[in-house]
């Protein structure tokens, strides 16, 4: 090899690079337009570098490729991981719902055993039997009560045989979830439970006739009970005052028949005591909707 050329061969790695200066570029070019040999070696490093950048292309696509297959495994399964979380969840709150349910026979659920109230944080302050034979219930709590569902009632023609004799319960329980954001605190209610109730039934247009069998307060469960009266049980009679507010009440549900009754069970003159009780209510008071049982204003 000659000595030009041992330089030129040199130099070939800085001259690809374009590093070399002006007068070693135009010598190394020079040289290898008229030294064969030089010329080979220059093809030949060229070829060898654009088969190593083409490698290098080929591998970092390849790469790139592997790491998108990975990242989109990574989020198939990230996906699929939330998915099934959030159908656990959706599980886990409908299956407690229902389970709620189950084992406080209401439609409430999480809210009834969240906020409901226990049996033994009401207090039956007052109970009396009026003179038709309806029950006269004053309840207290150190905490909101607000009754929210009274169950019991049953249409006749649910029933399979119709002239079996009927029973209610009355099933009293604690506020909702809604109740405890949206209602004032309410420390005392006043119910009245008919102990006899008659109706048509809706589906057979037949007459009815039930009778309570028991009067409770539920709490946060099935279990937590507080029976606050049963069938014959004897209980105070009334007073007067008690009396006077009740037929009130009965007047205010709309059930004027009833105000009526109950006055004549006492002997009292119900004309006068009606007619009296009407100048204290508002005409609107009076014509509600019968509901039984029937919640008695707190004054
Ligand atoms: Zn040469």
């Amino acid at each position: 090899m000659k000595k030009e050329c041992a330089i030129v061969q040199d130099l070939l790695a800085l001259y690809e690079d374009d590093c070399l200066q002006e007068e070693s570029r135009k010598m190394v070019e020079d040289h290898i337009a008229e030294c064969q040999e030089c010329r080979w070696v220059y093809e030949a490093c060229e070829k060898m570098q654009d088969i190593q950048v083409q490698a290098q292309t080929e591998s970092d696509l390849q790469i790139q490729k592997s790491a998108s297959q990975i990242m989109k495994k990574i989020k198939r399964r990230t996906t699929l991981k939330a998915v099934i979380g959030i159908v656990l969840i959706v599980a886990v709150i409908i299956g407690g719902h229902v389970f709620c349910n189950h084992i406080t026979d209401s439609e409430w659920g999480y809210s009834e055993m969240l906020y409901g109230i226990a049996s033994d944080d009401v207090e039956v302050a007052q109970l009396y039997q009026l003179a038709g034979g309806d029950i006269y219930c004053v309840l207290k709590s150190s905490k909101s009560i607000g009754i929210q569902s009274m169950t019991g009632l049953q249409d006749p023609s649910e029933l399979s045989d119709q002239n079996e004799e009927q029973t209610l319960e009355y099933r009293m329980r604690g506020r909702t979830f809604w109740e405890t954001v949206s209602v004032p605190e309410i420390k005392q209610s006043t119910i009245i439970f008919p102990v006899r109730l008659e109706g048509i039934s809706e589906e057979t247009k037949q007459e009815y006739t039930c009778y309570a069998k028991q009067v409770a307060f539920y709490g946060k469960t099935m279990s937590d009970k507080k029976v606050i009266w049963n069938e014959g049980q004897d209980i105070a009679k009334a007073p007067d005052e008690i009396e006077y507010r009740a037929i009130r009440a009965y007047l205010e549900n709309g059930n004027v028949e009833k105000a009526y009754a109950e006055c004549e069970s006492l002997g009292w003159d119900s004309a006068k005591i009606i007619a009296e009780i009407g100048k204290q209510t508002s005409q609107d008071g009076i014509y509600e909707d019968a509901g039984v049982p029937i919640l008695v204003n707190e004054e």
